[in-house]
């Protein structure tokens, strides 16, 4: 199945057109959504963006809150402005500071959004589908004692959305019954973003702030778990799960050193290096950039997948792509059923041919 899941509207008066192919009934009630934020470095993360692009589909009277919590040495304000510049709909942005949010704990994380929702009372709480959403929100989910919905592609209206399942070869439509506060996580290329309708900081409205007493956190729970590093990979690329171009090299590259030629055609072509599962078994590439159903979720305008066999769980990260090249030596893989250009051949001989006749990349 290739179905372009992806709904093509985003912020605002797109949005609107959403609302208005909800039913009359929906679309009459009060919806309060709570979004759940990530931050780095000062700056909100691409994904709270798409899950805040999934709070504005939930329907027409919907105020949306959007929480931003981290520790007092973040520049949460700047946060808060910036997510407000992108997203003028926001009604309010809830500023929750301790030193016990410093790090993305879901103990923490959970208790804080329980304080939130028994003080905000909301319909909805969502967050996107990181690490991070999936993490922290079935945690919450169970403190409310609640079912949430995960790895949502669709919200079809206030109570019913739609969700991938069987690594993405069948699509489930799951309802909330009763009235109980749905608990969704949002799968971030299935909501895209139109930045047009960002605002300029300077000019926009103030940011409406609101600061969340932290202080009744459950410190008993939050210390049950500790913080003991994090390491991250340093590079000048795009973010793997928002570039538009994306290669992925797959086991027939056969080393740490060969993926260094996908690397020289991810900076021509000003793009991401992926890898499925095996390549990163294999230890030519680190976890963190598996593309999969165990490994990130990728949706890229252009996916150029190199050595790579087309397993359903790689297919499963990355069929939504736009515009799929395939690069095999086997006529017969699966890759090429999803792939809108095939070469058939070896790349140890097309990939430097390949590299020899793209320009470098303008500066
Ligand atoms: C529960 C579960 C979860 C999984 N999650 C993921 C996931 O998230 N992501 C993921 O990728 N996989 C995942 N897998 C693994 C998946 O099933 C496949 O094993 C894996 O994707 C295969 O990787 P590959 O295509 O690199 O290797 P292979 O299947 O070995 O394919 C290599 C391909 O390279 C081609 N080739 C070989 N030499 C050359 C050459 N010189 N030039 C051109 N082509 C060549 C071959 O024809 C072949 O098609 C998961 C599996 C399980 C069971």
């Amino acid at each position: 199945m290739h179905a372009n899941m992806r709904n093509p509207m985003s912020f605002l008066h797109k949005s609107l057109l959403g609302y208005r192919s909800l039913n009359c009934a929906s679309s009459r009630r009060h919806i309060s959504t709570l979004v759940i934020s990530e931050h780095e470095g000062g700056s909100l993360k691409g994904s709270s963006l798409n899950a805040l692009a999934a709070a504005s589909l939930l329907g027409e009277k919907n105020s949306v809150s959007l929480l931003v919590a981290g520790s007092s040495s973040e520049s949460l304000e700047s946060v808060a402005k910036q997510a407000f510049s992108s997203c003028p709909f926001i009604s309010q942005v809830l500023v929750a500071e301790s030193d016990k949010l410093k790090h993305p704990l879901a103990e923490a994380w959970a208790e804080l959004i329980l304080l939130a929702q028994q003080q905000g009372k909301y319909t909805h709480v969502m967050a996107a589908s990181t690490s991070f959403g999936k993490n922290v929100l079935p945690r919450a989910a169970a403190l409310l004692n609640v079912s949430p919905i995960s790895d949502v592609v669709k919200v079809m209206d206030e109570r019913t959305f739609v969700r991938p399942i069987y690594a993405g070869n069948a699509l489930s439509t799951v309802k909330y019954k009763g009235n109980e506060p749905c608990l969704v996580t949002v799968r971030p290329t299935s909501f895209p973003v139109d930045t047009s309708d960002s605002v300029n900081c300077a000019s926009s409205p103030a940011c409406p702030v609101t600061t969340l007493d932290v202080t009744d956190l459950n410190s008993e729970i939050i210390d049950k778990s500790t913080w003991l590093g994090q390491v991250s990979q340093q590079s000048e690329r795009p973010d793997l799960g928002s570039a538009k171009v994306v290669i992925s090299g797959g086991r027939a590259l056969k080393s740490k050193e060969n993926f260094k030629m996908l690397e020289l055609l991810a900076d021509k072509m000003g793009g991401a290096v992926g890898a499925t599962r095996a390549a990163v078994d294999a230890g030519y590439v680190p976890n963190d950039m598996q593309v999969g159903q165990t490994g990130k979720i990728v949706a890229p305008q252009l996916y150029v997948a190199i050595g790579v066999s087309g397993a359903i769980q790689h297919l499963a990260g990355m069929k939504d792509s736009k515009v799929i090249v395939a690069i095999n030596k086997d006529p017969d893989a699966p890759i090429f059923q999803v792939a809108d250009y095939g070469l058939a051949g070896d790349l140890f001989e097309i990939i430097p041919e390949l590299l020899e006749k793209l320009p470098e990349k303008k500066q």
